[in-house]
């Protein structure tokens, strides 16, 4: 079911569990602001997840209430799993379901990874 961007954080959400360990992941990168992952069912030949330690529901959640620090740490994580996987050359594309019109399904903030291929147009129409 889609999430409302606007809900309280449910700590049962299923990467809330990938970040304390409950679940297993195929972690690429990990630091004290952010855990990536490969996606579970991958829509491009490279298909990460790249979520916040912190408990925020959504981009609109995040970019409220994350510390500077956190932002920080989150924006320069994406950038770093990208350059590490060799995506900056061929280019990539980053995806942030945000809420209930774009699909989002997990209500942890995620930002989508996707490389290995042409992207194609921006939205299907
Ligand atoms: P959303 O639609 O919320 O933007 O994307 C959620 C993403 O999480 C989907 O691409 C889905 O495949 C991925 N996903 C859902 N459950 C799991 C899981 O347990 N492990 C991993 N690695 N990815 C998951």
């Amino acid at each position: 079911m889609a999430v409302d961007a606007t809900q309280p954080y449910d700590d049962q959400n299923i990467f809330a569990k990938i970040l304390r360990g409950e679940i297993p992941n195929k972690t690429v990168y990990e630091d004290d602001f952010a855990l990536a992952f490969h996606d579970i069912n991958p829509q491009a030949p490279l298909h990460i997840l790249v979520i916040p330690k912190g408990a925020y529901v959504s981009w609109d959640d995040f970019s409220a209430k994350a510390s500077d620090a956190e932002i920080a740490g989150f924006v320069r994580a994406v950038g770093h799993v990208a350059r590490e996987q060799g995506l900056v050359e061929p280019g990539y594309r980053l995806l942030a379901n945000t809420g209930t019109q774009s699909h989002q399904e997990v209500p942890h903030l995620h930002v989508h990874v996707f490389g290995g291929r042409p992207m194609g147009p921006m939205l299907a129409r």
